[in-house]
């Protein structure tokens, strides 16, 4: 049987075309979406396409939007067998992310994808981005069962897992890198999977739960050296902070003063949660490394492992959002729960 995607367009540089008034670049009809890309007539799938309205510069994302996107991603499940949400490359790693934490029990692929030139220009990496994301939103095994039931993002030729993702560049064709895992898929003269380290779920015919309840007390502090005590206090010690991804050196290292580590500790003894993710882009926290990762630890703050800033903002929201048992999220946060950190 043919398969059928939902192109949902959200906002940013790829749905946009010249106005031939003006010059400006605006938003094009998306429901003509296969008269700007006729190459999608080429494949035997049906498409139907969704736009947010409104539409939204990627910059503006906020967790309720994750929470409209995933809940039209439910209610248009069983009619689809695969989505490809179109995204400001801004925000994406992030909205990729969280959605991978909010879709459990994904047996679907759910695939971002943007452009950094638009549509409607001649040397738009859009199209190719389009096409592929399409390609592989309907790809089937051959049990008829997805080839990627996972929460991604294809860019420039690479399908990388959403949760281990990071723009990386704002200029480069080549946006996204995932420098923890390698991709997932890709596109050559033939789109090459990475069976290997797709996610498969246990049960074909698990039920998608949706969550639409998101914890946002999250402040992300990232260290650097001239930092102030002030600015720490402000950022940790604030009532609304219920957890903190401290962003350290290296892997996983911090001031050793005195004052630092008070008000880590002082922090951590009012019961908050403190995740350790390091700066740098590729490697992983090890605290057991160094003294001053090592007086992290002790202070009872977690490691975050490999996982990416993007990765352990949207799954603190998730973890959260589900309990009020700070020791709950804590045990969580430290399992791998959707391929976002390494075993
Ligand atoms: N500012 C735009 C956005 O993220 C840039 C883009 O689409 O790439 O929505």
């Amino acid at each position: 049987m043919k398969s059928s995607i939902l192109i949902i367009y959200t906002g940013g540089t790829i749905g946009m075309k010249e106005d031939p008034q003006d010059g400006t670049l605006k938003p094009f009809d998306f429901s003509q979406i296969k008269d700007e890309v006729p190459e999608l007539n080429k494949f035997d799938v049906r498409i139907d396409s969704y736009t947010f309205d409104p539409l939204i510069d990627s910059s503006d994302m906020e967790p309720s939007i994750w929470v409209q996107l995933a809940q039209l991603i439910s209610e248009r499940y069983e009619d689809y067998d695969g989505f490809v949400v179109l995204h400001g490359t801004d925000t994406m790693a992030y909205s990729a992310s969280a959605l991978s934490f909010m879709l459990e029990g994904l047996t679907k692929p759910v695939i971002f994808t943007g452009s950094q030139l638009p549509i409607g220009v001649p040397r738009t990496d859009g199209k190719e981005n389009l096409i592929s994301a399409v390609e592989i939103a309907a790809a089937k095994d051959h049990e008829g069962h997805a080839r990627v039931p996972e929460v991604c993002i294809f860019f420039d030729s690479k399908l990388l897992r959403g949760n281990r993702s990071t723009k990386y560049s704002a200029e480069a064709f080549n946006a996204f890198a995932s420098p923890n895992c390698p991709p997932l898929a890709e596109a050559g003269i033939n789109i090459r999977y990475n069976t290997d380290i797709i996610r498969k779920p246990v049960y074909w015919d698990t039920m998608l739960r949706v969550q639409t309840q998101l914890d946002t007390r999250v402040a992300i502090l990232k260290v650097h050296p001239g930092m102030t005590p002030q600015v720490m206090r402000a950022v940790v010690a604030d009532p609304q902070t219920r957890a903190c991804i401290i962003e350290t050196y290296g892997s996983g290292n911090a001031l050793s003063k005195p004052w630092f580590l008070d008000l880590v500790k002082q922090a951590s003894d009012e019961g908050k949660i403190l995740l350790n993710v390091t700066q740098c882009k590729a490697g992983t926290v090890n605290m057991d490394l160094y003294a001053t990762g090592a007086s992290l630890k002790n202070v009872g703050v977690l490691s975050g492992a490999d996982i990416t800033t993007e990765a352990a903002l949207g799954k603190l929201f998730s973890l959260m959002g589900r309990s009020e048992n700070d020791k709950w999220v804590k045990t969580m946060l430290e399992k791998d729960l959707c391929g976002e950190i390494s075993k």
